[in-house]
C-alpha cells in the first residue's frame, strides 16, 4: 500500500470548478488586486473573525509586513519559538530585528513559561506560532504581552481552520499572518498569504505598503513593496474556503484514530490534546523511540513520513551569530531527535490508517 504525504493530486483532480471561475476572471482582466482579491479578503476576515484582512503573495511576506506594520526595525527584539519553519525567524531578520528564541513545550508549541524570562526593554513583539496547526495558550500569551506592553504577531500560517474556545488562530494578536501554501490547511495552487488585524490604521498602512505605498496611480505617501496576492489564487482560495470545515473535520477524525491506536504503544508519546482546542493537523506529530530507524522502515513500506524538523532554528547556521549552543533549548532539541510526522490528510481512509498503525506496531515488535 502507498500512503503519500502530499495529497494535491487528489485535491485538484476535479478542475472544472476552478476553470469556470478562472474564465470569469480572465474575461474581466482584473489581474492586479481588484474585485476577486477583495472578495476573498472579505470572506476570509469573516471566517477568521477579524475586522480587516490584507492578502499577500505568501505567508512569509504576511509575517514580514505584519512585523513592519508594528514598526519592528533594527535594534528591536522579537521573541519566537525555536521549533518552527524557517520563515518565522527569517521574517524577524528581514525587518532587521534580533531574533530571540525560546524553547518549545511538550505539545510542540512555544513554552509560555519561558516567555517572560526572554523579555528585555528592547522586546517589541512576541511572535507565537500555531505549530503544526495546534495552538499555544493564546489567552496567556496576550496577558503577558499586556503586562509588558508589547505587541503580538501570531504566525497562524498552519492554523487556518483551528479553534481555541471557538476563536480562530490569528484573531488574538495585534497583526497576524496566514499562509495558503499548497501544504497548508487552506491552500492555493502556488503561493498565497494573508494578514488579519482589528486595527483600521494598521490595515490602511498595510494596504498601501503592499502596493508600493501608492494612494493612487500618480501619488505615493511612502515607499512600499509589491506583495500583492494573485487574483488567480484568490479564486482558488475562495473555493477552498467553502470546504475548509469538511477538511478539518476529516483530519481530526483521522488524527483521533491514530491517537487512540498509537497511544497504547509504550514507545510512542502522543502530545496532549487540549480541551476546547481544535487542531488543523497540518502536521500529525508524535515522539517515537528509534525515530530514524522507524522512519526508514515506514518509507520502505510505502508510508511517506517526514520530520519537521531535524534541526531546531537556534542550531541552524544563520543562528550562530546569536550565540546559541547545543543544550540551550533541551525540549526542542530532544524533540528534534524523536519527532515524526505521519500522513493524516483528508484523503486517507480507515484502511490507510489501520495499515499505518499495523506497520508501526510490527516495527516495535
Ligand atoms: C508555511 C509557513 C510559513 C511560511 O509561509 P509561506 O506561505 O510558505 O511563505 C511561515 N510560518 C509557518 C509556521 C509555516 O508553516
Amino acid at each position: 500500500m502507498k500512503i503519500p504525504f502530499n495529497y494535491l493530486n487528489y485535491q485538484f483532480k476535479n478542475k472544472t470548478k476552478y476553470f469556470k471561475e478562472w474564465k470569469k476572471l480572465i474575461d474581466s482582466s482584473e489581474f492586479t488586486l481588484g474585485p476577486y482579491v477583495k472578495d476573498f479578503e472579505k470572506r476570509f476576515a469573516k471566517y477568521i473573525g477579524v475586522k480587516y484582512c490584507i492578502s499577500t503573495n505568501n505567508g512569509t511576506d504576511a509575517l514580514i509586513l505584519s512585523l513592519k506594520s508594528l514598526g519592528v526595525k533594527n535594534g528591536d527584539e522579537v521573541i519566537t519559538v525555536t521549533n518552527s519553519f524557517y520563515a518565522t525567524a527569517g521574517a524577524i531578520q528581514a525587518c532587521g530585528a534580533k531574533i530571540v528564541f525560546v524553547d518549545s513545550d511538550e505539545r510542540y508549541q512555544i513554552n509560555i513559561n519561558k516567555i517572560e524570562k526572554a523579555i528585555t526593554n528592547k522586546t517589541k513583539v512576541i511572535l507565537p506560532v500555531h505549530w503544526g496547526g495546534a495552538s499555544p495558550d493564546m489567552f496567556k500569551i496576550m496577558k503577558i504581552a499586556k503586562k509588558y506592553k508589547i505587541k503580538v504577531v501570531e504566525d497562524a500560517c498552519m492554523g487556518i481552520g483551528a479553534k481555541i474556545y471557538n476563536k480562530s488562530p490569528g484573531s488574538f494578536g495585534d497583526v497576524n499572518a496566514f499562509s495558503m501554501h499548497p501544504l497548508k490547511s487552506l491552500n492555493v495552487m502556488g503561493d498565497g498569504g494573508m494578514i488579519g488585524t482589528n486595527n483600521s490604521t494598521i490595515a490602511k498602512w498595510l494596504r498601501k505598503y503592499r502596493n508600493h505605498g501608492m494612494i493612487d496611480r500618480n501619488n505615493l505617501t511612502m515607499w512600499g513593496v509589491n506583495a500583492r496576492m494573485q487574483p488567480l489564487q484568490a479564486v482558488v482560495a475562495k473555493i477552498q474556503l467553502n470546504q475548509i470545515k469538511k477538511i478539518i473535520k476529516k483530519r481530526n477524525k483521522n488524527a483521533n484514530f491514530l491517537d487512540k491506536n498509537l497511544s497504547k504503544n509504550k514507545y510512542i508519546k502522543i502530545p496532549k490534546r487540549k480541551k476546547n482546542y481544535t487542531e488543523t493537523f497540518s502536521l500529525y506529530m508524535a515522539n517515537f523511540k528509534k525515530r530514524d530507524k522507524l522512519k526508514k522502515y515506514l518509507i520502505k513500506n510505502g508510508i511517506e513520513v517526514k520530520v519537521h524538523y531535524p534541526i531546531p532554528l537556534h542550531l541552524q547556521k544563520p543562528s550562530k551569530v546569536l550565540g546559541y549552543k547545543k543544550g540551550t533549548f533541551p525540549i526542542s532539541e530532544m524533540q528534534a531527535k524523536c519527532i515524526l510526522t505521519l500522513p493524516v490528510h483528508q484523503y486517507l481512509n480507515t484502511t490507510h490508517l489501520k495499515y499505518m498503525v499495523k506497520k508501526i506496531e510490527s516495527f516495535y515488535k
